[in-house]
């Protein structure tokens, strides 16, 4: 699937206490690699504010990124597999 960054998103962290945890929290997962397909970088993830750009899809989502892909504006290709949680909090962690 393809994502894009959405830039200008608040820094604000969640209640989960950052965004990487509220996606492990959402996920049942625990991120261990940037999503982006060809990066390997382990180190550095954040939990990155991104939309699909691939299908109609307005949501917000949280996505492990590595510091270097948080910062892209272009187009990232992502694992399928990988889970995209939502970034609203009012379904989520604030519920
Ligand atoms: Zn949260
Ligand atoms: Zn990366």
């Amino acid at each position: 699937m393809k994502i894009k960054n959405i830039s200008g998103t608040s820094e604000l962290d969640c209640v989960c206490g950052s965004w990487l945890k509220h996606w492990e929290n959402f996920s049942g997962k625990t991120a261990t690699y940037c999503g982006e397909q060809y990066c390997t970088e382990t180190k550095n993830l954040v939990g990155a504010h991104v939309r699909r750009v691939d299908i109609s899809d307005s949501n917000r989502y949280i996505l492990p990124l590595c510091a270097k892909h948080n910062k892209s504006k272009e187009e990232l290709e992502v694992f399928s597999k990988y889970t995209l949680v939502s970034a609203n909090t009012g379904e989520t962690c604030e519920k």
